[in-house]
């Protein structure tokens, strides 16, 4: 069940529409609450990339995705923020991909850019929201940033090495992601379990394309407490 935002920006006739996915736990970190509401900096994690998507110009609206009973404390902060393009707050899922479909349900028929970041990944700017924009209109289904691998690879089987593999085609792939809305609505189609790691795999078994253009190392994933304090002084 969706709740509104007070501040909602409800009506937006924008085109391009930012899902925040913020329903992940804190496990990991070790923390009493989801991720999305540790500490970063003096405010909560949560507040960066919303408070940087609501200021970015690529961005008409906003649909937040964030564990069940922590709507509320959500709708707050985005009044706090002052986040006027928040149209929706919803309650995630039990995957990421369950998030991502529920905060689709939220976006208007008539949208045709769906960006989908990571809360766990701070520092969205406009420079990679205009990477992955720019090239939908040439006819990809989606494009994600991506960076290369600094390791060598292998692929182990058993404790063996099987391969090592040639890490000049291999990339690591990051959010934001952006999707004209009909791919993405099409990936997320249905209502029975969904579960991927981004949302770009579940366009291209569909066989969509899509296009990798350059990430940011400063989009890292906050997964462990050393993350939180790599991101913290990168702020
Ligand atoms: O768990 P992980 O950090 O890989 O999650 C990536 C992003 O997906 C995070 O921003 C997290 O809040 C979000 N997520 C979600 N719902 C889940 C699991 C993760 O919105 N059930």
């Amino acid at each position: 069940m969706a709740e509104r935002a007070a501040v909602a920006g409800e009506g937006s006739d924008g085109s391009t529409w930012a899902i925040l996915v913020a329903a992940g736990s804190g496990e990991r970190l070790g923390a009493d609450r989801p991720k999305a509401f540790v500490t970063l900096g003096d405010r909560v994690l949560l507040a960066e990339s919303l408070e940087r998507l609501d200021a970015s110009a690529w961005i008409d609206a906003i649909i937040v995705a964030v564990s069940a009973d922590w709507e509320e404390a959500a709708i707050v902060l985005a009044e706090d923020l002052v986040a006027s393009k928040v149209a929706a707050v919803v309650a995630g899922g039990a995957t990421r991909a369950e998030s991502v479909r529920a905060a689709l349900e939220e976006v208007p028929d008539d949208a045709l850019v769906v960006i989908v970041h990571d809360a766990a990944r701070p520092l969205v700017d406009d420079g990679v929201l205009e990477r992955v924009l720019a090239p939908l209109a040439e006819g990809y289904d989606g494009v994600v940033p991506g960076l290369p691998l600094a390791d060598t690879v292998k692929r182990v089987e058993g404790g063996l090495v099987a391969e090592t593999v040639d890490r000049s085609a291999l990339v690591t792939v990051q959010t934001p992601q952006a999707f004209t809305a009909a791919a993405l609505r099409a990936a997320y189609r249905g209502d029975g379990p969904i579960d991927a790691t981004d949302c770009a795999s579940l366009v291209e078994a569909r066989g969509g394309r899509i296009r990798v253009v350059d990430g940011d190392v400063r989009l890292l994933k906050i997964t462990t407490a050393a993350d939180l304090a790599l991101v913290e002084s990168w702020l």
